[in-house]
């Protein structure tokens, strides 16, 4: 049987995120991916968040995806347009990159690091011990790790075999999704009737048409024929506009469900398989991403055994939080585009919101992901938070916050004068930097705050302390989240 320190069961978005994370804090894990390659239909994700590319960029990779993508300064919300271009981020858009297109490019860097995948292998089964997991695979010897962890998707089995609860609500609403070629040119743009609201539309001249139909009963998840596709358009707008081929056709729903832990024993769960939601405001892919950044590096010190096992729990006490408002806020965006005329007068209410600064604001900093804020205690407002990526000078000449973050390793960042700290029992886990920032800090939704005169940055750029070096708090801080000091 051959071992891994870990093993994840999924190569979609969260599964090959968090083999990067570990990857790169030189863990041994591998992959066991049911698909053959990482080939997928257009029918899912559409979009990265700010949030979303600030991580990647954390890790020096923005911009492979941002080349193939097309930046838009707006994001939606219960069909209102919040522009976010006065958020004081890089990253101040969203970007309007497929699905299909993220994950070879995710992959792509995942093979860099040399992370093996197992293709067209499922993971069946698994049992845990004291020491670890031992995992069953569809036509092979089981593989053995010390963790498993399930980015398997919204019907994860890891999930189920371990006996964690999903909770939350039963679809109410199904929609049919498809991507078309017809030979009479749409009406483009949204529709709204008494079963609800549909869209027609394409990104690019020339490209075929993508479209969501609500349908007027709630329908069975699984792939839609093409006579149905017929019918359903003939149902809202009373032609098939000469319907002549689809692309894909597939189907989502409003179920609303979440994970109630999102670890039992050596395993845990991530991205999908701890959280699924209806996909408006396109959150999912982005919260999985983020969900693996939180873990990686959490669990690659438990593995290295530089930090006791607990700081696992910090990952369900943080994430599990931001899962609950996503789902939240999924749940409010379905309530949005009910059909009747009481909806409708609150669909106005909320546009006149939305229209003044301060809500925009607040809902756009929560969808973006760039208001995320860890409980870590009262303290700095950037404490919890994550840390902006602030213009840098240091000896080693002109940089920036998100580069010192490339090797996902924790930076003790100070903007004071050099000196006044003897980093030298963390010198193997924390980069001490001594650096100056001419100008002013902002945060997205709080605006100006105080700079501080250092901060503890955790790999996955949240804040983890922030003072005066001479704080006696300090030790205590990178003790508790990278490990006790090593004597001398
Ligand atoms: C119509 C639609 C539109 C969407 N739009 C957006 C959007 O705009 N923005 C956004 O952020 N999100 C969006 N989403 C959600 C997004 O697609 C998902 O949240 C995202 O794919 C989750 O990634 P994941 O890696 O957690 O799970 P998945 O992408 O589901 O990946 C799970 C992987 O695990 C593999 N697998 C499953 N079981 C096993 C097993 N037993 N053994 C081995 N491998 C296994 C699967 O083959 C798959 O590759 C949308 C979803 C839909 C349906």
């Amino acid at each position: 049987m051959t071992e891994h320190a870990v093993v994840i069961a999924g190569g979609g978005p969260t599964g090959l995120m968090l083999a990067g994370e570990l990857a790169l804090a030189g863990i041994d894990v591998v992959i066991v991916e049911r698909r053959a390659s990482q080939d997928l239909d257009g029918s899912r994700a559409g979009g990265l968040h700010a949030r979303t590319i600030e991580v990647l960029d954390q890790r020096g990779i923005a911009e492979r995806f941002l080349s193939a993508g097309q930046a838009h300064p707006s994001l939606g919300y219960g069909g209102n347009f919040l522009d976010i271009s006065d958020f004081p981020t890089r990253h101040n858009y969203v970007l309007a990159l497929w699905q299909s297109q993220f994950e070879p490019i995710l992959a792509g860097w995942v093979d860099e690091l040399g992370v093996p995948i197992l293709r067209a292998c499922e993971v069946v089964g698994f049992a845990q011990d004291g020491t670890g997991v031992e995992v069953e695979l569809s036509g092979g010897p089981s593989l053995r790790g010390r963790y498993l962890v399930g980015c398997d998707g919204g019907r994860s089995l890891i999930r189920k075999a371990a006996g964690i609860d999903f909770v939350g609500l039963d679809p109410s609403t199904s929609w049919m999704i498809a991507e078309v070629e017809m030979d009479e040119e749409p009406e483009l743009g949204f529709r709204h009737d008494r079963f609800g609201t549909h869209a027609l539309g394409r990104r690019e001249a020339g490209e075929p048409i993508r479209l969501v139909l609500t349908e007027r009963q709630l329908e069975p998840s699984g792939e839609p024929s093409m006579s149905e596709l017929r019918e359903a358009l003939v149902a809202v707008y009373g032609t098939d506009y000469g319907l002549r081929r689809a692309n894909w056709i597939s189907r989502f729903t409003d179920m609303t469900r979440q994970a109630v832990s999102y670890r039992r024993g050596c395993v845990l769960l991530a991205g999908d398989a701890a959280h699924v939601h209806p996909p408006q405001g396109g959150q999912g892919l982005n919260t999985g991403v983020q969900d693996a950044v939180n873990l990686g590096w959490k669990l690659a010190q438990v593995v290295n055994e530089t930090s006791p096992e607990s700081l696992l729990d910090t990952y369900h006490a943080e994430r599990h939080p931001v899962g609950a408002r996503v789902l939240n806020n999924t749940m409010a965006q379905v309530a949005l585009s009910r059909p009747d005329d009481r909806h409708q007068a609150l669909r106005n209410t909320m546009a006149e919101l939305l229209g003044m600064d301060e809500p925009r604001r607040r809902i756009a900093g929560m969808l973006s992901g760039l208001d995320i804020h860890y409980d870590l205690g009262e303290g700095h407002p950037l404490l919890g938070r994550r840390m902006p990526d602030l213009d840098l000078h240091t000896a080693d000449g002109p940089t920036r916050v998100f580069t010192l973050l490339h090797d996902a390793r924790p930076v003790l960042l100070n903007l004071g004068e050099p000196g006044g700290f003897d980093i030298s029992p963390w010198a193997n886990r924390v980069r001490l930097v001594d650096a100056r920032h001419d100008g002013t800090c902002e945060l997205p939704v709080l605006g100006e705050i105080v700079t501080p005169p250092a901060v503890v940055i955790r790999p996955d750029g949240h804040v983890a302390w922030a003072g005066d070096l001479t704080d006696r708090e300090l030790p205590q801080a990178l003790a508790t989240w990278f490990g006790a000091a090593t004597p001398a």
